[in-house]
């Protein structure tokens, strides 16, 4: 296996009309592109007549507007969300309101762990706090549409509370921001861990759906052996940051400065957030020792 990820940043798509990307399922871009969301995040629409959305997206009137466009004379029974991140949940109470479909998803926002002295959300303005699933699912609960059955895929690791959702008629799975085409992402403590994320790629790695749709970008192809790719990514990434504490006692942004060459300067306070997710992992592990809590600031070594 060759050691790069086999990343596809193709998307032909438009901003604000639904496209259906394979039979009974439909995709539509929200017009918010970012160094993270790629294109802009992508709302699913699964079957016909009686449908179910998949992550209904940012609040962004125009997206509403066109979601609930794509669906008129069709009723929705079913709002699924993957994650709670302002660009996938704000707008299912919006769509709950206009359509009186309840929302499901595996729970409000939490971190994924408990917060150190003095610690906030750091990341808070990303999340949707206010989200509040009508219906909690739990890993591996099936939901039975019209045509479609959906099972629910617990992937903690990007955030704590993040659900992929299986298709099963049409043997895919909608991965949210777990697995992408186009980049892997970010994983940034408390609202992500490392170790959570490692083990649900594994869990995925298992599953045997050959198509993912993510929640943003083109569709993953081949996709156990992609998140063979994604696995053996972080592995690097944990390698480089052992090499470079083998030099000596290091802060996380010289460990930034050192790993990500030529990384588009918007990025790097999320790279130093991704460094501090392994070094929590290292440091649970006894790898690595720092004084007291693993901190964005600390300064660590190998043990
Ligand atoms: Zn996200």
């Amino acid at each position: 296996m060759s050691d790069e990820i086999p990343f596809d940043k193709t998307l032909d798509l438009a901003p604000g009309t639904a496209q259906e990307i394979v039979p009974g399922v439909r995709r539509l871009l929200a017009d918010n592109p970012s160094p993270f969301t790629f294109k802009g995040t992508l709302s699913y629409i699964v079957g016909r007549g009686r449908i179910a959305v998949i992550d209904p997206g940012p609040l962004d009137e125009k997206h509403i507007a066109a979601l609930l466009d794509a669906v008129r004379g069709e009723t929705v029974t079913h709002i699924f969300v993957t994650h709670t991140h302002r660009d996938h949940s704000p707008a299912a109470a919006r769509i709950k309101a206009a359509t009186g479909a309840p929302v499901l998803a595996q729970g409000p926002h939490r971190p994924a762990r408990r917060l150190h002295a003095g610690e906030t959300l750091r990341l808070e303005a990303s999340n949707d706090t206010d989200f509040k699933p009508d219906r909690t699912l739990a890993d591996g609960e099936v939901v039975e549409g019209s045509g479609w059955t959906i099972e629910a895929v617990a992937t903690p690791g990007h955030t704590a509370n993040h659900m992929a959702f299986a298709l099963r008629e049409a043997n895919l799975l909608f991965s949210g921001d777990h697995v992408m085409a186009w980049s892997t992402p970010v994983v940034a403590p408390p609202d992500g861990s490392m170790r959570d994320y490692l083990a649900s790629l594994e869990k995925l790695r298992h599953r045997s759906e050959p198509v993912y749709l993510p929640g943003h970008g083109g569709a993953v192809r081949d996709a156990p052996r992609f998140v063979e790719h994604y696995i053996r990514h972080r592995q690097r990434r944990e390698d480089a940051i052992l090499r470079q504490l083998a030099g000596g006692e290091a802060d996380i942004p010289s460990i930034v400065r050192a790993i990500y060459v030529g990384l588009d300067p918007r990025l790097i306070p999320a790279a130093g957030r991704s460094v501090l997710a392994h070094l929590e992992d290292l440091v649970a592990r006894g790898r690595v020792a720092t004084e007291g809590e693993p901190s964005i600031d600390a300064r660590y070594r190998l043990r």
